[in-house]
């Protein structure tokens, strides 16, 4: 019912008699628009092969760590500034994951559910924590740790221009589930601003610099306190009252969308400068209704936290924001699953669940839903244990990789406590490899590296060729390089050379890669090919001790002494003088029939320390 103002008129107002936002197209036009931009950026790129570094806020973590600015840290300083005069506009008008949820919202409403905001108290602070955790901790830590955490400001380097687009991004078989979770779930069970509420860091800070903003939506005297306000709002914010209370909207949930200016029967709502809403006393503010009794607050942030910890990284694909709105809809889930068991009667929207101690058939159709859902969670949190588990012990592995890839079996340099560990780490690996629900590149290729240094180089060879397959660029690369030096090892010089291709193919800098490339090629007999890999290798870094021994036997073979002992004198440069690094490049010369060089090698070695005579036997 409209109170006082224009009478409603057919076509411009809405079955209830409120005012149909006018504002609400050019909004739905401008994030249009920033999502055809987004799609043109990425085909940009695909076609120049380079371009402007994402614009994506979470890119100011790489500026904050490592120095490097690039065009998302200045987007989100330029957003913060904007939202620190203007308010959040930048949320309301140009998200890519608002228009998500509005979206969803649109579509839900045509099949005739309005979502309905899920209100806590505790749950509202995950935005701001989730904000200081990415962008305020990592340099926090490096202040207190200090040591060799790096420097605290960091040197800054230009990265505003990318041939890696999408390096930092996640993969479509995960953008899709990100984009249903903080998209239709988060609405259908949070509200419309679910995932803005209760899960974006960057709201967290939007949210802060919107109470210091003086550009805020103002009430003139002509607010008779209709509500048409506040009952369009899908921020969850109680316009109606605010304007009563402060003649301002202060609450930082406020979007900035100005469906409410544009629904007023009255005109009563306009935007101007004036006091920001810090500055005004919240004591008198209306008494809001919560979703949750205070217990059910304490359970909730547990159950946050947990769920949380569970899915975050999980097959090193759950991203941080999707954990995060995860972990909400867990906590919704768990909670309202536990009241719908409690509950005499309970509605979800206009479903009715339950009804004089009676579940209907919504209701069932819900708890199963949250069954399966909290125990896909426990599963992860499960998995995600052993994972970490498996990393702490892969942290923990002393022996070097040289001297460990130096013959096929490198269990003889392994002390027994370091037998211990990896046998400990394999052990977790392998539960999460056996029982996990997709494949984890980043477990694989440690539990590959398990493999090898337990004594089962082709197993090893295998875990790495499949962690490979769930890789992204840098971490694919690393996994083909320690597949192709294995199979080096094992003498399978035909498949290690591939396997050393596709590595260089996705880092075409990894030198050591093409050091390994070059002995594939060399026991193929292709001795030329050989040699210029290694040439290659040393014109990109001469300080490579064991590529240059390479070298210096090559040249030596081939009856030019003059280039072999250029190489030899560089060689020897760059060997530390430590008996076991000697005994690794007499092994690793032997091994491509270098005898002479290896003879060399192994002298030094026994010189420094005789009782590697005892153990190489
Ligand atoms: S809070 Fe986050 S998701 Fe929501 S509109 Fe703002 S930036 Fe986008
Ligand atoms: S400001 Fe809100 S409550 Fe006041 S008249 Fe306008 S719509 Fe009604
Ligand atoms: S208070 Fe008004 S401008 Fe702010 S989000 Fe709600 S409807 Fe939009």
């Amino acid at each position: 019912m409209i109170a006082s103002g224009a009478a409603p008129t057919p076509g411009t107002h809405q079955p209830g008699g409120i005012r149909w936002s006018r504002s609400s197209r050019w909004r739905a036009a401008a994030l249009v628009l920033v999502n055809l931009l987004m799609i043109a950026h990425v085909i940009q790129w695909r076609v120049a092969g380079k371009t402007i570094s994402p614009i994506e806020p979470s890119e100011t973590m790489h500026t904050l760590q490592r120095g490097a600015v690039n065009a998302g840290f200045i987007f989100f300083s330029l957003a913060i500034l904007a939202t620190l005069i203007f308010g959040r506009f930048v949320c309301g008008w140009g998200c890519h994951i608002l228009a998500l949820q509005d979206f969803c919202a649109w579509l839900m409403k045509k099949i005739g559910i309005t979502p309905k905001p899920f209100r806590s108290r505790l749950l509202v602070y995950v935005p701001l924590i989730a904000a200081l955790y990415m962008f305020v901790w990592p340099t926090a830590y490096r202040l207190f740790a200090g040591g060799d955490t790096g420097p605290l400001i960091p040197k800054f380097t230009n990265h505003l221009v990318t041939s890696n687009f999408w390096d930092t991004f996640p993969s479509a078989g995960v953008a899709i589930p990100f984009l249903f979770i903080c998209g239709f779930v988060t609405v259908y069970f949070l509200g419309a601003k679910g995932f803005c509420t209760y899960a974006c860091p960057y709201g967290g800070f939007f949210g802060l610099a919107d109470k210091i903003a003086p550009w805020k939506i103002r009430v003139t005297d002509a607010c008779n306190q209709c509500g048409h306000c506040t009952a369009t709002c899908t921020s969850n914010v109680l316009v109606h009252a605010e304007v009563r209370d402060f003649k301002m909207v202060v609450d930082p949930g406020c979007m900035k969308c100005l469906d409410c200016v544009s629904v007023c029967p009255n005109d009563a709502l306009y935007l101007g400068f004036g006091k920001p809403a810090f500055a005004v006393s919240k004591s008198r503010g209306a008494a809001r209704s919560y979703s949750l009794t205070w217990p059910e607050e304490i359970a909730g942030a547990m159950i946050f936290l947990a769920s949380f910890l569970a899915v975050r990284g999980v097959y090193s694909l759950v991203p941080f924001l999707m954990a995060l709105g995860c972990a909400a809809v867990t906590t919704f889930l768990a909670l309202r699953g536990w009241r719908l068991v409690r509950a005499t009667d309970l509605y979800l929207h206009r479903f009715n669940l339950k009804s004089s101690g009676v579940i209907h058939a919504a209701g069932w159709m819900l708890l199963v839903f949250a069954i399966c859902w909290v125990g896909l969670v426990a599963h992860s949190g499960w998995i995600r244990f052993q994972e970490y588990a498996g990393n702490n012990a892969f942290q923990k592995i002393q022996v070097p990789d040289e001297l460990a890839l130096a013959q096929v079996d490198p269990v003889r340099w392994i002390s027994p406590a370091e037998r211990e560990n990896i046998a400990e780490g394999r052990k977790h690996l392998e539960a999460a490899s056996r029982l996990g629900l997709f494949g984890n590149g980043d477990a694989l290729s440690k539990l590959g590296w398990f493999e090898y240094l337990s004594g089962n180089a082709d197993r090893a060879a295998d875990l790495l060729g499949n962690a490979a397959n769930h890789q992204k660029r840098q971490a694919k690369a690393l996994s083909h390089y320690y597949r192709g030096a294995i199979l080096n090892r094992l003498g399978r010089y035909a498949e290690a050379a591939a396997s050393l291709r596709e590595a260089l193919d996705e880092r075409d800098d990894l030198i050591l890669a093409r050091q390994e490339e070059g002995e594939s090629f060399w026991q193929l007999g292709r001795k030329d090919e050989a040699i210029l890999a290694w040439a290659d290798a040393v014109d990109r870094n001469s300080n490579l001790s064991l590529t240059n021994n390479f070298l210096a036997g090559a040249k030596r073979m081939q009856g030019a002494d003059q280039e072999a002992a250029h190489y030899e004198m560089q060689a020897d440069q760059a060997t530390p003088d430590v008996a076991l690094y000697h005994w690794m490049l007499g092994q690793r010369l032997k091994h491509v029939g270098m005898n002479d060089l290896a003879g060399k090698h192994f002298q030094r070695a026994l010189t420094l320390d005789p009782s590697l005579q005892q153990q190489s036997e």
